[in-house]
């Protein structure tokens, strides 16, 4: 299965982590930024299940996404090596966590629904405490690079051993094997 270089990618297992991967292929210099444009984000959060509908957008809310990605990024990818926690990056998570999420209410019928059409700063501020969530929760330590080189997508491991070590199996695994099965034919 390939990928279209500019695809939203998720494999992360939650939507903070698929957030980060807005930003694709950080390996490169510079990566893909999947979200160059306020209508991009709109697309994501639909993409992402967040909303039905496409959210008014501006260039200022556009900056403030990109600046809590990198927030989050910083501090999942600090804590998958061990890092210290990155205080800058705490501060701006902090601060959209601090904002207030889509309000969601019961229908008559007692089905969950989301009050009115939901911002795009309201949406970030439902990423940045999942986010929050995460780092902070018990879930931290199964957080996870993927192993393969030409990819280092973030993701959470789900699984019962913890031994996960691709993002997706179905691509970043089957091509390292594919890679080390050509190597091994090569040296034959
Ligand atoms: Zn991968």
């Amino acid at each position: 299965m390939l990928h279209d270089a500019a695809a939203f990618r998720f494999v992360g297992g939650r939507v903070s982590v698929d957030f980060t991967a807005t930003h694709g292929l950080r390996w490169r210099d510079p990566g893909v930024e999947r979200i160059p444009a306020p209508a991009d984000l709109a697309r994501w959060f639909i993409a992402a299940g967040l909303t039905d509908s496409t959210v008014p957008d501006s260039a200022s809310t556009l900056r403030g996404a990109h600046e809590l990605r990198e927030a989050l990024y910083r501090l999942m990818r600090g804590r998958v090596l061990g890092a210290p926690v990155d205080r800058r990056a705490v501060e701006v998570v902090n601060r959209w966590a601090a904002k207030a999420p889509p309000a969601v209410q019961l229908t008559a019928d007692g089905k969950a629904k989301r009050h009115g059409a939901p911002t795009a700063g309201s949406l970030l501020a439902l990423v940045a405490r999942d986010g929050v969530d995460l780092l902070g929760g018990p879930h931290a330590d199964r957080l996870r690079e993927c192993a393969s080189h030409t990819c280092t997508l973030l993701y959470l491991d789900t699984s019962r051993a913890g031994s996960r070590r691709w993002c997706a199996m179905q691509v970043c695994g089957s091509r390292d094997k594919m890679t080390r099965y050509r190597r091994r034919a090569t040296a034959r």
